[in-house]
C-alpha cells in the first residue's frame, strides 16, 4: 500500500493523475446512447455535492498528485451558477489542467463566464451535422443553437484545443464521417469518433451496434491520407494528421481497442461516490464521511484504499459481462 505523501497508486502500478467529476445527474437532452427518452429519477438537491464539497475533494486529490480535473455530468451547464464552481476549482493550488464536457446547449449563454472563471479546454459532444438526425439521436432540435455554442466558446483563444466528440453507432455514424472530416478541415477543432459502449440506460448495446475506429478510419482513408500523430501512453485518442497539413481527426476506441493498461483516471459521481472505472460495480462513498466530519487524513485513507483496488481492465465483449447499475448521464462520462 501507499506511503503517506506519495502520489495515488493502484495495485496494478499505475499512477492515477485524472479526475472527471460529475457535477449534476441532469440533463436537458436524451441521447439514445446515454438516457431514456422520459429522462431517469434525478438524484434531490441535498443528495448532489455543494461547490464547496467538491471543492475540498479536489483540493484533497490534487494534494494525492490529480493533475488534469475534466468536469462533466449529466450536462454540467444546467447546474446553476455552474462558473462559479469553475473559479472555485480554477484557484485550487497545482491542478494543471480544467476542462469540461457539455452538449453545447448553453454554451452561447455561458462561455464568457466560464473563461472569466478560468476553464482551460473545452469538449462539445456533436453527434451528427445533419438536423434532423441530431434530432434523432439526443431527442432535442438543437444543432443551430449547439453550433453557436460551439461558435462562441472557440472565440475565445485561450481556451484550446476544443475538442468535438461524436458517439459513433453502426448503420448511422457512417452517414456522418464526409460532414465531420469537413469541420475538421475547415476548422482548428480535433474531431474524435467514441465507440459506443454498454452503458446507456436502454440496454440497447450489442456488439454488432459498435461502428469501430478502424472502420471509421478507413471511411476516412477512402478520401484522406492520415498520419499518425506520436500519442501519450494514457491519452485515449488515436490521432491522426491529413497529410495535406489541413486538420486532425482522432478515434476513441475503448472497446475495440482498450486502453485500460495505460488508465489513470478516476470519477467522482454527483453524489460524492469514487468510481475507479466506467464499468465498475462498487463505488466508494465520500460524501457520508466528508458531511460526518472526517478529517483530511481519514479521507485520503479511504481514497487510497478504493484506488489501490482499480479494475485491471474492463470486460466488455467478455462472456458474462453484465453493464453497470449506473447509466453513463449518472456516471459522469
Ligand atoms: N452532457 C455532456 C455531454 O454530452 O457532453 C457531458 C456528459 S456525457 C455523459 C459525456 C460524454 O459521454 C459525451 O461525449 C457522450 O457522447 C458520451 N457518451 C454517453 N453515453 C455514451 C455511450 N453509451 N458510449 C460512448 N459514449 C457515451
Ligand atoms: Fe445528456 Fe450528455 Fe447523456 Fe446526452 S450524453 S443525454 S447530453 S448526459
Amino acid at each position: 500500500m501507499d506511503e503517506a505523501g506519495q502520489p495515488l497508486r493502484d495495485a496494478h502500478g499505475r499512477a492515477i493523475s485524472d479526475l472527471r467529476v460529475s457535477v449534476t445527474d441532469r440533463c436537458n437532452f436524451r441521447c439514445q446512447y446515454c438516457m431514456p427518452a422520459d429522462g431517469l429519477p434525478w438524484l434531490d438537491r441535498e443528495e448532489v455535492l455543494s461547490f464547496e464539497e467538491i471543492e475540498r475533494l479536489v483540493a484533497l486529490l490534487v494534494g494525492l498528485g490529480i493533475e488534469d480535473v475534466r468536469l462533466t455530468g449529466g450536462e454540467p451547464l444546467v447546474r446553476r451558477d455552474f462558473p462559479r464552481l469553475v473559479a472555485m476549482l480554477a484557484a485550487v493550488d497545482g491542478l494543471r489542467d480544467l476542462s469540461l464536457t457539455t452538449n453545447g446547449y448553453l454554451l452561447e449563454r455561458d462561455a464568457a463566464a466560464l473563461v472569466d472563471a478560468g476553464i482551460g479546454r473545452v469538449n462539445v459532444s456533436i453527434d451528427s451535422l445533419a438536423r434532423d438526425r441530431f434530432f434523432q439521436i439526443t431527442r432535442r432540435d438543437a444543432l443551430p443553437r449547439v453550433l453557436r455554442g460551439l461558435e462562441a466558446i472557440a472565440a475565445h483563444e485561450r481556451v484550446r484545443p476544443i475538442k468535438v466528440n461524436a458517439v459513433a453507432m453502426r448503420d448511422f455514424t457512417e452517414r456522418e464521417v464526409a460532414a465531420f472530416v469537413g469541420l475538421a478541415r475547415a476548422s482548428d477543432y480535433q474531431v474524435r469518433f467514441i465507440e459506443f459502449m454498454p452503458l446507456d440506460a436502454d440496454h440497447a448495446w450489442t456488439p454488432e451496434s459498435v461502428l469501430t475506429g478502424a472502420e471509421l478510419r478507413a471511411l476516412v482513408e477512402r478520401e484522406h491520407e492520415l498520419i499518425e500523430v506520436p500519442r501519450e501512453p494514457s491519452a485515449t485518442a488515436r490521432v491522426y494528421r491529413f497529410a495535406d497539413g489541413r486538420g486532425e481527426i482522432g478515434f476513441i476506441n475503448p472497446v475495440s481497442e482498450p486502453f485500460c493498461a495505460d488508465c489513470n483516471r478516476i470519477r467522482l459521481t454527483a453524489e460524492g461516490r469514487l468510481r475507479t472505472c466506467l464499468f465498475s460495480v462498487h463505488e466508494t462513498d465520500l460524501r457520508e464521511p466528508l458531511r460526518d466530519g472526517a478529517s483530511d487524513g481519514e479521507l485520503e485513507e479511504i481514497v487510497r484504499d478504493a484506488v489501490w483496488r482499480k479494475e485491471l481492465k474492463h470486460r466488455v465483449g467478455e462472456p458474462g459481462f453484465r453493464p453497470p447499475p449506473r447509466s453513463m448521464s449518472a456516471i459522469g462520462g
